[in-house]
């Protein structure tokens, strides 16, 4: 990353990275969507419904899935992004070696414990993937399968709250049409 570098091709940069290590994946919903709109969804909700629009945070909202779901490495990220976007999505990547269940309790009991950037990354999450599993939800899952996922969902919230109330107010908007 050179000094050079303006906000708006850090930013294109990682869209580009980004679709193309997440080319081969869909979401799970009926229309099996590119998955690339998932990490599209977080950095619109970060700047475009909450204004924040920090080129660091947008970009690690991009690239948040790159190590949990594709061959991306962290010295990848930090090698194409430098060492504060790297750490950044390394924070909200859960390790892949655990079990699900395991993933799962780890991301409640970490995230009090996240930096101030990975929380805003974390809120915006957990907002996109419950306004997913409300409106457009993996085919497959039962109803107890979604309100679980809704559940899941608000226990980590509940440890980052306080952390900024107007993804808080989007989270508790989506929370409201829990399934069932
Ligand atoms: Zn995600």
């Amino acid at each position: 990353m050179t000094m050079q570098d303006t906000d708006a091709k850090r930013l294109l940069k990682a869209l580009s990275f980004a679709a193309h290590k997440h080319r081969d994946q869909r979401r799970k919903d009926a229309d099996a969507s590119p998955y690339i709109n998932h990490p599209i969804d977080l950095a619109n909700v970060l700047c475009n419904e909450v204004g924040i629009c920090d080129a660091d945070l947008l970009c690690a909202a991009l690239l948040h899935d790159t190590l949990e779901d594709t061959d991306t490495t962290p010295g990848e990220l930090e090698q194409e992004f430098g060492p504060l976007i790297r750490d950044l999505v390394v924070e909200v990547s859960d390790d892949k070696h655990l079990p699900k269940a395991e993933r799962k309790r780890l991301q409640v009991v970490h995230a009090a414990h996240l930096s101030p950037k990975a929380k805003l990354l974390k809120l915006a999450d957990k907002i996109c993937n419950v306004r997913d599993v409300a409106h457009k939800p993996p085919s497959l899952w039962p109803l107890e399968r979604r309100q679980g996922y809704f559940d899941w969902a608000k226990q980590v919230v509940e440890k980052i709250r306080g952390t900024h109330p107007g993804l808080e107010a989007l989270f508790d908007q989506a929370y409201h049409n829990r399934p069932g």
